[in-house]
């Protein structure tokens, strides 16, 4: 069973810790780390940790694009980036006094050929694979619609696709004529879709919105409270106990990867908002983003509650 993840902008993710931080002035950084970022990084780790066989594919330099395969491959994922002439980006976590400053860079421009080869490499991988997943922001140098040019090419091919993207990429991907099989806004994500404020008073009657006829498997993520979705016409609320949290951030990518895992083993519907939602708290209780604990799944999973409503 082998998933395909989609990482268009992936960053060599950056976090200094500082007791404190001098603006103007020198910082000397007590301890760091530098791992390969990007939310569908974070999908393709936890995937792996699930037991999936993952290819992850995107765009890379050779230099920090280089660095960031090399550590993914270490870790078991196989890698088919395509290469670019622009760089691969840093992003940077200061974290201090209790509080995290980040610095985020745009990431580079992707040029037309190096985009032709990627669909090209992207349509070839598509024999390789039983489910693909999409996720994060697009770089400079791809139209709004390219995630949906990228569904069209999995459905020619039967294949299920799910896709974690926000803003304007995420309202062309549902306003296009070939659907996606799956979408995971976070609440947030889901009023700035609809240009409503969506609660949970009013979410039901969001997910009924024409706009979303035609995906199979609409997943709303609510952070601590769960999960609301509309799957194949039926409404479904998933509720979770309270945990301790330490890092909640990519929790939404481990969901991602609870969905695809269970969607490619065949698992019924419950049981895939379930394993989304697993995934999800297992992430928040690492201080690593993009990491899951397996020992501590099967207690959980005993612990969610699924009904339709
Ligand atoms: P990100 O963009 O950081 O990946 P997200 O906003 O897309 O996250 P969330 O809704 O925050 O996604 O979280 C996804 C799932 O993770 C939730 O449905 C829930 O199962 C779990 N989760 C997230 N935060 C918490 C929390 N504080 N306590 C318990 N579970 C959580």
């Amino acid at each position: 069973m082998t998933i395909l993840t989609v990482t268009l902008n992936p960053a060599i993710d950056i976090a200094y810790q500082l007791d404190h931080l001098a603006l103007g002035s020198m910082n000397r950084v007590s301890k760091l780390s530098k791992t390969a970022g990007g939310k569908g990084l974070n999908v393709s780790r936890v995937l792996d940790e699930l037991g999936a066989d993952v290819i992850a594919t995107g765009f890379a330099d050779r230099r920090l694009g280089t660095e960031l395969i090399r550590e993914l491959e270490g870790g078991g994922i196989s890698c088919r980036f395509t290469r670019i002439i622009g760089r691969t980006r840093n992003c940077i976590a200061i974290l201090h006094a209790g509080m995290q400053t980040e610095i985020l860079e745009k990431g580079p421009t992707i040029l037309k050929e190096e985009k032709e080869a990627f669909l090209q490499a992207f349509e070839k991988s598509l024999g390789d694979v039983e489910a693909i997943t999409m996720s994060g922001s697009l770089p400079a140098g791809l139209d709004p619609d390219f995630y949906s040019q990228l569904v069209k090419l999995a459905s020619q091919r039967n294949k299920p696709v799910l896709v974690d993207i926000s803003g304007l990429a995420l309202e062309a991907l549902v306003n296009a004529e070939i659907k996606p099989t799956l979408i995971k806004p976070n609440i947030e994500e889901f009023s700035m879709l609809l240009g409503l404020e969506i609660g949970l008073e009013n979410v039901k009657e969001a997910l009924n919105e024409p706009l979303f006829d035609g995906i199979d498997w609409i997943v709303i993520s609510l952070g601590k409270a769960g999960t609301i979705a509309r799957v194949k016409g039926e409404l479904y609320r998933v509720r979770i106990p309270e945990i301790a949290v330490i890092n909640p951030v990519g929790s939404g990518d481990a969901s991602v990867a609870g969905l695809a895992f269970g969607m490619t083993i065949g698992a019924s519907i419950e049981d895939c908002l379930k394993l989304a939602n697993v995934c999800g708290m297992l992430n928040a209780q690492e201080a690593q983003t993009g990491h899951i604990n397996m020992e501590h799944f099967p207690e959980l999973f005993e612990q969610i509650k699924v009904e339709k409503i």
